[in-house]
């Protein structure tokens, strides 16, 4: 969460100057060591560094983050060396500001409490705090960051959000059914409305993209058919980071927020069969898009969910009545036992949900079911860690006779 400091005083303003710029040094000197002496190993950084950067006038807890960030640029540095034959020697930039220490710091009400390296000495800055953004102040924790950009200062706080335990403690999360698909790219019904991604910009690329590169192969140029392959991605990409985020900070509105998916080789079966399908959104961007989710949702604390795509899309959120006339078009949904209508995407956003949260409630399904000939491995552990299911059940109230 990045707030900003509210307009700080002419003396604490030559406070963050001075220590930014020694917290500078302090990074410089620490890369230079490890530069020299060709390692990345924080204790050797530390060792060789530590008295030097201490003499620069910066607090010792100001010290430590030097040292940190030092570390972390010369692992930077030495991986990208090893992929381009020459990478220029790194400098540190200004614009990197001042690592703050856990213990350096204290959110305070709406103020941070920030340690000048006296004891017992702070500075105050009161923080801008949007309202929707108060309660989670309580959750800040770990190492933060100040940081100038134009001449205003800004504070990157860490959020660590409780985590409940898997198996449900009766209730209270916010499960948020997220429905991925071609004509919207996320449909993600939520208690205060629906959040929606039209897909039909992606689809107009897509299109174009393929139009045009049917031209340059007919003229041979694969070099440019490659080059704009690469721009189409990473236009993909910025995308998906968009959407990502925007879903992580939906989720972050409700408490004990869980986001909840279909297992992605629903989605694939989905686009199966059809080229012009294919070539709408393709399945790794719907695989890069719950990544991205995955990713900013641990750091964020929010839990994922995995739950199995069948029948989300025909069964009835009211009644639970499942069968394909459920879906007379691809759009809408109306329920032929009870009557119940509503756009299909908002209606399966629902069905994920409650599916979701019925793997919450029972806990992970049992790996013989799993273990059937013809069903898609579980889903373990996902990326960076973050534990999500697959349930190959869902409601029983949902699975109820076609
Ligand atoms: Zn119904």
């Amino acid at each position: 969460m990045v707030l900003k400091l509210r307009s700080p005083s002419k003396a604490k303003r030559a406070w963050l100057d001075q220590t930014a710029e020694r917290f500078r040094q302090g990074v410089q000197l620490g890369l230079d060591a490890a530069l020299s002496a060709k390692t990345s190993n924080r204790g050797k950084i530390h060792a060789a560094t530590y008295a030097s950067i201490r003499a620069l006038g910066l607090p010792s807890d100001y010290c430590r983050m030097a040292v940190n960030q030092a570390v972390q640029l010369a692992r930077s540095h030495f991986g990208v060396r090893k992929s381009k034959r020459r990478a220029r020697k790194p400098t540190v930039v200004r614009s990197q500001g001042i690592g703050l220490g856990a213990n350096a710091y204290r959110v305070v009400g709406t103020t941070l409490r920030v340690s000048t390296g006296n004891r017992g000495e702070y500075l105050w800055f009161p923080l801008c705090v949007p309202a929707r953004w108060r309660d989670r102040l309580q959750y800040v924790k770990g190492d933060a960051r100040l940081f100038k950009r134009g001449s205003d200062w800004f504070v990157m706080l860490p959020l660590k959000m409780p985590t409940t335990p898997t198996v449900c403690d009766g209730g209270g999360e916010t499960v948020i059914g997220v429905d991925l698909g071609i004509v919207r790219l996320a449909t993600a019904k939520h208690p205060q409305g629906v959040f929606l991604v039209n897909g039909k910009p992606i689809r107009h690329r897509r299109e174009r993209f393929a139009s045009l590169r049917r031209r340059l192969q007919r003229h041979r140029r694969t070099d440019r058919v490659r080059a704009m392959g690469d721009r189409e991605r990473r236009w993909m990409t910025d995308l998906n980071h968009k959407v990502s985020r925007q879903l992580v900070d939906l989720a972050l509105r409700y408490p004990n927020p869980v986001l909840a998916f279909e297992r992605l080789d629903g989605i694939r079966d989905r686009v199966r069969g059809s080229k012009k399908f294919n070539r709408m959104v393709s399945s790794w961007a719907f695989r890069q898009l719950v990544d991205f989710v995955q990713y900013k949702a641990e750091r964020a604390g929010v839990r994922v969910v995995f739950v199995d795509p069948r029948k989300t899309s025909r069964t009835c959120p009211k009644c639970g009545h499942a069968t394909r006339a459920n879906r007379p078009e691809q759009s809408h949904f109306r329920c032929v036992a009870c009557g119940y209508q509503g756009n299909a995407d908002v209606v399966a956003s629902l069905n994920i949900a409650a599916a979701a949260l019925d793997v919450l409630r029972h806990g992970p399904p049992d790996t013989a079911r799993l273990g059937q000939p013809g069903q898609a491995p579980p889903v373990g552990e996902g990326l960076d860690g973050v534990k999500v299911w697959a349930s190959a059940h869902t409601d029983p109230n949902l699975e109820s006779s076609a």
